[in-house]
């Protein structure tokens, strides 16, 4: 069931579990801006969720309130772990589902990096 992009942070989502240590990950990445661990259902050889460690609903609340320093945090985190998996040279995709109507399921905005294999034509 998709959720609504917007509205009031809802701290009992999984990925706020995951950030406080409630559930566990399979991380690969950790900075100041971002965790980054295995997505739970691959759709891909390589397929890896980047969250925020702030709260924020979506892309759609993300890019209205977090300042740009955090915006390029998190930009310069996808591209930093998709080099250090290896995927520079394959190429990559990175999406985000925003709101209902794209089918966002995790009411935390996270980024999907997709790769490790040739990937269907958009949207996967
Ligand atoms: P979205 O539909 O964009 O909200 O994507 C949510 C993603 O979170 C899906 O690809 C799920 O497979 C993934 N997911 C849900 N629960 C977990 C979990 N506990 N650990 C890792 N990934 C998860």
């Amino acid at each position: 069931m998709a959720v609504k992009g917007t509205g009031p942070y809802n701290p009992k989502n999984i990925f706020a579990k995951i950030l406080r240590g409630d559930i566990p990950c399979k991380k690969v990445f950790e900075n100041e801006w971002v965790l980054a661990f295995q997505d739970i259902a691959p759709k891909a050889a390589v397929h890896i969720l980047i969250i925020p460690k702030k709260p924020y609903v979506s892309f759609i609340d993300f890019t209205k309130t977090a300042s740009e320093d955090e915006i390029a945090g998190v930009m310069k985190a996808a591209g930093q772990i998709a080099s250090e998996l290896g995927l520079d040279e394959s190429g990559y995709r990175v999406i985000t589902n925003a709101g209902e109507n794209s089918g966002q399921e995790v009411p935390h905005f996270h980024l999907h990096l997709l790769g490790g294999q040739p990937l269907p034509p958009f949207p996967v």
